[in-house]
């Protein structure tokens, strides 16, 4: 069983490089420069064992409790490995110290109230000597200023950013988002893009671009992503069509 979803998870990953491969040779863009982030949400912690001895390290949760429990579990499964966990779900703010506990970067700041509750959150552990460096953060970007779906609207974008480089505990650098379901990737993407160059124009140290999953990475790609974040293809269906 275990060794039959090593192989399963193998053959996908290798599936999933050559998409992404492909789209950069297509793009005239050098594949190294395309992260892949495995986005684990519901998949057990075993999976993510087989994942990270297959060489996947950048890892994305989207529910701070959920995550909680299987960063831990990994941890007792593969000792050795260091994962390198990204949240990218919507945050409460109570639970920024319990994320900030264990995060590599948050991919999912929307709002200067969160990213006030992680700044103190990442000031404590910092004072704690429970981290040494600030704690690196994307603002998730709305293409359709769809308050429902989380992410700051283009008009409150920069007046965010100005906000998080102020934080001292936090640092700034760059930009996620989801196109919306109903939206052309190309056309959400190309949006994107543009109020990625206006963060970075604004910020110049804030150059990443986390855009794309399993249905739209080629798009995303095309529109100079530099993380493309991968549940389905990676992992297959997952239990619950809403997650
Ligand atoms: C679930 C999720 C993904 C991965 O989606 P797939 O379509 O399964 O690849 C990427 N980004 C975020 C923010 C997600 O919540």
């Amino acid at each position: 069983m275990g060794e039959e979803r090593r192989a399963e998870l193998a053959r996908r990953l290798a599936a999933v490089r050559a998409r992404i491969a492909a789209a950069c040779v297509a793009a005239g863009r050098d594949p190294a420069d395309v992260e892949l982030m495995a986005v684990t949400k519901t998949v057990p912690a075993s999976d993510v064992a087989l994942l990270l001895d297959l060489g996947l390290t950048a890892l994305g949760e989207n529910r701070a409790q959920e995550a909680g429990s299987k960063v831990a579990d990994v941890a007792a499964l593969r000792p050795d490995a260091q994962p390198r966990w990204h949240f990218v779900g919507s945050l409460q703010r109570n639970k920024a110290r319990a994320v900030v506990a264990w995060v590599h970067r948050i991919e999912s700041v929307d709002s200067a109230r969160l990213a006030d509750a992680l700044d103190s959150a990442a000031a404590r552990a910092l004072d704690e000597s429970r981290r040494t460096g600030p704690l690196p953060v994307l603002l998730q970007y709305s293409v359709d200023g769809d308050p429902a779906r989380g992410g700051v609207p283009a008009d409150a974008l920069l007046a965010l950013a100005d906000h998080v480089a102020g934080c001292r505990a936090l640092r700034l650098d760059g930009l996620m988002a989801v196109a919306p379901q109903a939206a052309d990737p190309d056309a959400a993407f190309a949006d994107v893009e543009a109020a990625a160059a206006r963060l970075r124009a604004a910020h110049p140290a804030a150059t990443t671009l986390s855009a794309g999953m399993s249905g739209d990475l080629e798009a995303a790609v095309r529109h100079s992503s530099g993380v493309v974040r991968v549940g389905t293809a990676l992992l297959g269906e997952r239990q619950l069509a809403s997650l």
